[in-house]
């Protein structure tokens, strides 16, 4: 028996077994981590709308002070030119000077018409302001209770992930850096993040299907590391997972290939 690959076996189960634990713990957090997540993504994006209507409404109320500066501009005119109409003796003079007062009349109304399509927009965003900082007030209600829910779950299990943690360290050191990554990348693709399976009752402790019994004999010979031709994941037997793999299994005799490897050591 190679005790190197058995070694490497029982090392990388030994890393699935801490990766396990701490998946269970992740999995008590549930979709915890990910609505605070998207909360705060939501109030980001409100108080980015809220500025933003702050500043139009700023700028129209800007716009409705400019044409109340420009009223009184014409107002003063429309004074000066009516001072002027009182001592002119010449008609056409008259005439030139009332329509100057006229066109700043007209000026005026036209000002005081924009002022109230001003007030208008700024009276509707004022209402969408007032919704938007509602939702944007429930949210971060949401996002406080949440946040206190996901703090009291991690507290309670800080000591132990960050004791897992310091075994995966350890277990990862262990390993040398081609195993890691392949347990990483079998790991990755797997939904259940179950890299390192046991055979259980003859079959791949990850994907369910039947082992065939010479793969089962050679996965029991630990001359390599042999993975499920199914689903891809590192297949370790009962000498390396504590895991019954069948009783009924049959003992297989030695295969050629496997003798010869067992007889080169
Ligand atoms: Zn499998």
């Amino acid at each position: 028996m190679d005790v190197t690959v058995e070694k490497k076996l029982q090392d990388l189960w030994k890393l699935q077994q801490i990766d396990n634990k701490l998946d269970n713990l992740k999995a008590v957090l549930g979709e915890l981590p990910m609505e605070v997540s998207d909360l705060e993504d939501d109030i980001a994006g409100f108080e980015t709308r809220v500025n933003h209507i702050q500043e139009e409404i700023t700028s129209l109320d800007t716009e409705v002070a400019n044409k109340k500066l420009a009223i009184k501009d014409f107002q003063r005119l429309i004074d000066k030119y009516e001072d002027q109409l009182n001592n002119i003796k010449n008609s056409r003079e008259f005439e030139a000077i009332d329509k100057e007062k006229e066109i700043a009349g007209l000026e005026i109304l036209s000002a005081e018409k924009k002022i109230r399509d001003f007030v208008k927009q700024i009276d509707a965003k004022n209402e969408v302001l007032t919704s938007t900082k509602a939702a944007l007030e429930s949210r971060k209600a949401d996002l406080e209770f949440k946040k206190a829910e996901l703090t009291e779950i991690e507290k309670e299990n800080e000591e132990e992930i960050q004791k897992l943690n310091k075994d995966r360290e350890n277990a990862a050191k262990k390993l040398d850096e081609r195993y890691f990554r392949a347990y990483h990348r079998i790991r990755e693709n797997m939904k259940n993040g179950v890299a390192v399976a046991p055979i259980v009752r003859g079959s791949c402790g990850g994907c369910f299907s039947k082992i065939p019994p010479q793969r089962h004999s050679d996965i029991r010979a630990h001359y390599k590391i042999i993975d499920c031709e199914h689903c891809g994941r590192i297949m370790v037997d009962q000498h390396v997972s504590g895991i019954a793999a069948f009783a009924e299994v049959k003992e297989e005799k030695p295969t050629r290939r496997k003798m010869r490897l067992t007889t080169a050591k």
